[in-house]
């Protein structure tokens, strides 16, 4: 017998006819003889509906009361789970993140997982039941209640997976699994069987929209092998397991496993900055107070003892940049700054990059022949990024997959 954690996301609960199939799905697993613990989000649009409520209240929503009605979402689909499952004849129980012992720090909306103090699933699960929890939130070491940022029932799952030791972590959404590159850029992009953590977390960063990162690092940390899979054809997807076992395995490693693209970011010029010591600590440094998410950054070397500094930022975060930047030109002495939102940003991620020199070349020719213009360029060890004109990106995608040869296995 074992213990298996499964995780159902909006589109897999958002109406009554999905939560009895869930529910089923559920019964069925409990029936095999496994223990089981299921988290929930909030069914549908609803947490976006809720954002959407607490703007029109208020221009800026308290954090602490943003978690509290955020929270009610997943209360929602816990509740009504249970109860279809207690339908089909089976005992089940929901908790809370806070009953279920998610306890984390104090940083509302953003909080992040210190403890996981299970008991109350362990005595539910050893009295029989089945034991669903609110996705994405906890009770912070002050008693209140929080959330762990949006897509954080992802992280719920794979934190419970490693604290009840279960043997695997079952992400349920609406895709079959992990691709190639998105199947509504590049039609024939393949579903991968397995990819390994590091990979998974250069694809998560980079825009490939299946797993929350944070849920990523956790499950690398703690060595949770994860099955992303869908709930709608209940398939078997893709399995997120240790880079070593793919390595023993000794499987054919494919130099590129995927081709992520993203186009939620915004490119920042500051011109003529000074090449002196501090002046990019004073400038990055302003950011981060304003807790601005600075991505890639680019620096020219200097002629004439002035530089060009570029860097990314989200969307949203946009014009608190400017603001921040407009406020420290004087003080560093910069010509001045200039914007582009519309760019986005092309990345190929495969571990076999390491043992395979050529692979950036390969990149950069390929955005040559369809005429693409590179605008920054950033690497990793498994990863190559190119940020390109928005218009571009769908092209940039299609062209690389098609280079790397990812639709044939
Ligand atoms: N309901 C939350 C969100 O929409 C958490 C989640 O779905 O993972 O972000
Ligand atoms: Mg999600």
């Amino acid at each position: 017998m074992a213990l298996v954690v499964q995780k159902f996301g909006g589109t897999s609960v958002a109406d009554p006819d999905r939560i009895r199939a869930v529910a089923e799905h559920v019964v069925a697993t409990r029936r095999r003889g496994d223990d089981v613990v299921v988290v929930v989000s909030a069914m549908g649009k609803t947490t976006d509906d809720l954002v959407r409520l607490a703007h029109e209240v208020s221009a800026a929503p308290a954090d602490r009361e943003m978690d509290m009605l955020l929270t009610a979402g997943e209360r929602i689909s816990m509740a009504l789970l249970c109860m279809a499952i207690i339908e089909q004849g089976e005992p089940a129980v929901s908790f809370t993140g806070s009953q279920a012992g998610i306890l984390t720090d104090t940083t509302h909306t953003k909080a992040k997982i210190l403890d996981v103090r299970a008991d109350r699933l362990r005595e539910a699960l050893a009295a029989g039941s089945v034991a669903v929890v609110a996705g994405f939130q906890g009770v912070s070491t002050a008693s209140d209640v929080t959330t762990l940022g949006r897509g954080g029932s992802d992280t719920t799952a794979v934190a419970l997976a490693a604290a009840l030791e279960a043997s695997a972590c079952e992400i349920y959404t609406d895709v079959t699994g992990v691709f190639t590159a998105d199947p509504r850029v590049v039609p024939e992009a393949r579903r991968l069987p397995r990819v390994s953590f590091d990979e998974m977390l250069e694809m998560a960063a980079t825009g490939g929209r299946v797993l929350a990162l944070r849920s990523v690092e956790f499950a690398r940390n703690h060595g949770v092998r994860v099955h992303v899979r869908s709930s709608f054809t209940w398939e078997p997807g893709t399995w997120v397991v240790p880079d070593e076992e793919l390595e023993v395995e000794g499987m054919e490693q494919a130099i590129i496993s995927g081709v992520t693209h993203d186009t939620s970011e915004a490119k920042v010029t500051i011109a003529r900055v000074p090449d002196r010591p501090g002046v990019a600590a004073r400038l990055f440094r302003a950011l981060a107070d304003d807790a601005v998410n600075v991505d890639m950054i680019v620096q020219n070397v200097s002629t004439e003892g002035h530089t060009d500094i570029s860097f990314t930022v989200p969307h949203a975060d946009l014009t608190r940049t400017l603001t921040v930047v407009e406020a420290q030109l004087g003080g560093i002495g910069a010509a001045g700054i200039t914007h582009d939102a519309d760019v986005g940003r092309v990345s190929i991620v495969g571990a076999g990059m390491k043992s395979n020199p050529g692979v950036a070349a390969t990149m950069f020719e390929t955005l040559a022949a369809e005429g693409i213009n590179i605008e920054m360029i950033s690497t990793s060890t498994i990863r190559v990024s190119c940020v390109v004109a928005e218009a571009d990106v769908q092209r940039a995608v299609v062209a690389l997959h098609r280079a790397f040869d990812l639709g044939t296995s």
